[in-house]
């Protein structure tokens, strides 16, 4: 399968056509961006750990019945994925307060929600991906009402799946997020999930294990990657 052509190229990847209409590959790159935009740098061979753990949790979702848009892995940075109509909704499942539940409602950073909190954001840089409800969703064209209840079903399935895959590598899933787009009439999971787009912390020390660690200087960034990644990939 080749790179035809560039489709898109985002902040973390670069979306290509091949030769067949259904399938694009994803290119993991290793630029880094924060708060939307505002803060640019680069995570040494961050291309290839969020490929490698993208690709190992999107086979794992898969063979527990949660369609993806994960064909294979191809090369280091490169994943071989169905073509989708994205969807512009970002699900974001949160487990622990954190990040802008923190700023937002002034949850204290670390308190243990009894019961997952769902939220929807409208996909748009340029609006600097707003919070927003379901009605918000449907007005502005983005998805019907079935379809979001597809979105959140499966949203509150995958983090049941992923807490579980995490904890059993002493990482605590604290939030993520998840895009899905339209494929052949059904709704599949896109994008990646990675250290970039979800919350670890350490079960044992608490220690940050992610994006964190760039967006606030914490230092150690690639080896806290690098470590997500070993215990992604390493069975214990
Ligand atoms: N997230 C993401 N892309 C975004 C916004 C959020 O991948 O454009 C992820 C983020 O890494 C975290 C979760 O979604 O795991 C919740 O992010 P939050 O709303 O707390 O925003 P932040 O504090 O990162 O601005």
């Amino acid at each position: 399968m080749n790179k035809d052509r560039l489709l898109h190229e985002g902040k973390a990847k670069k979306v290509f056509l091949t030769e067949n209409s259904d399938l694009v590959i994803q290119e993991f790159k290793d630029d880094a961006t924060a708060f939307n935009n505002k803060k640019k740098g680069s995570i040494l061979n961050k291309g290839v750990v969020n490929n490698a753990v993208s690709c190992k949790l999107f086979t794992y979702l898969q063979e527990q019945g949660i369609p993806t848009h994960f064909v294979e892995k191809l090369s280091d940075r490169d994943m071989l994925c169905k073509h989708l109509d994205i969807i512009k909704v970002e699900v974001v499942v949160r487990n622990v307060a954190a990040g802008s539940l923190v700023r937002r409602y002034g949850f204290r950073e670390g308190t243990l929600l009894d019961t997952p909190i769902v939220e929807l954001y409208l996909k748009d840089d340029e609006l600097d991906d707003p919070l927003m409800n379901e009605s918000h969703a449907v007005a502005l064209g983005l998805a019907n009402h079935e379809e979001l209840e597809t979105l959140k079903s499966l949203a509150t399935r995958i983090n049941s799946l992923l807490r579980d895959f995490f904890a059993s590598r002493k990482l605590r899933l604290v939030d993520f997020k998840l895009e899905f787009g339209r494929h052949k009439g059904g709704i599949l999971l896109g994008d990646e999930i990675s250290p970039d787009t979800c919350r670890f912390w350490d079960l044992d020390t608490g220690e940050k294990m992610d994006k964190d660690r760039f967006r606030f200087d914490l230092g150690g960034v690639e080896d806290a990657y690098a470590e997500v990644q070993h215990r992604v990939l390493n069975e214990n």
